[in-house]
């Protein structure tokens, strides 16, 4: 299948156990996500809602059950293509050892110096801007150290600059004061209007702004429920 500026999601019996588990993380999940919507994914720690984004993203094979995106069979779709079509904040950022502006810029390798600062001022990243080295400042190892709010923004950042059609976030504002958080689940939300996002949360305020609350349940024998309708 080719790209696509739309993503429409359908996750039927969905079901997945680790390697070398006892017990399946996932059973029979059926999920439809419209192209466009937004959905909350809730649910208690560890019941799988990172594995759940994971498997989105193909980094593991499921057991059972199917994963369609626009119509199509996930394990259809090229590496290219699929990297193109989503974009995730996993729940740990990955920093690269590289400058910022690498950092930054494998989300959108075209976006020129003007653009990455604009987006790190979005996202109260202005001050890294500001230090030694700009955009050029050297990260991760043997550079400067994010702390995990910094890490998680500029995980957003990247985010922002991608310009896939699907979101993945994997609570993407967690540890950041509640004013930030506002602030970040208002700017995500006009980047995603007419994009489809998946914001796997434990906060409860603010999901009045999503078009809907999917709710997993614990244990193996997980399966989302729908709360309210778009
Ligand atoms: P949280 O809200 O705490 O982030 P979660 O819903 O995202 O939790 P997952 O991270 O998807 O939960 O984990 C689901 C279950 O799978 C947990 O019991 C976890 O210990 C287990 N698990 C996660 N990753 C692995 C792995 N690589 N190998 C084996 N088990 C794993
Ligand atoms: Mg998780």
């Amino acid at each position: 299948p080719a790209a696509a500026d739309r993503a429409q999601l359908s996750l039927q019996q969905l079901s997945f156990t680790y390697p070398d588990q006892p017990q399946p993380v996932l059973r029979d999940v059926t999920l439809e996500v419209a192209a466009g919507e937004h959905i909350a994914l809730l649910g208690r720690t560890g019941c799988g809602k990172s594995t759940l984004l994971q498997l989105l993203t193909r980094a593991w094979r499921t057991d059972g059950g199917k994963i369609l995106l626009n119509g199509e069979p996930l394990e259809d779709y090229d590496e290219t293509t699929l990297r193109r079509m989503t974009t995730v904040v996993s729940q740990r950022v990955h920093i690269f050892s590289d400058t910022l502006r690498e950092n930054l810029r494998l989300a959108a390798p075209d976006a020129d110096d003007a653009r990455l600062s604009d987006v790190l001022q979005q996202v109260g990243l202005g001050k890294l801007l500001a230090g030694d080295g700009g955009l050029n400042a050297w990260l991760g190892e043997g550079g400067r150290q994010l702390s995990g709010g910094e890490q998680r923004r500029l995980g957003i950042a990247r985010a922002l600059l991608h310009p896939a059609p699907l979101l993945l976030l994997d609570e993407p504002t967690e540890g950041l004061d509640a004013e930030t958080e506002q602030q970040i689940l208002a700017l995500l939300r006009r980047h995603c209007q007419g994009k489809t996002l998946i914001l796997v949360t434990h906060r409860l305020y603010g999901l009045e702004h999503l078009d809907r609350i999917c709710v997993m349940d614990d244990g193996p024998n997980c399966r989302t429920g729908q709360s309210r309708g778009p």
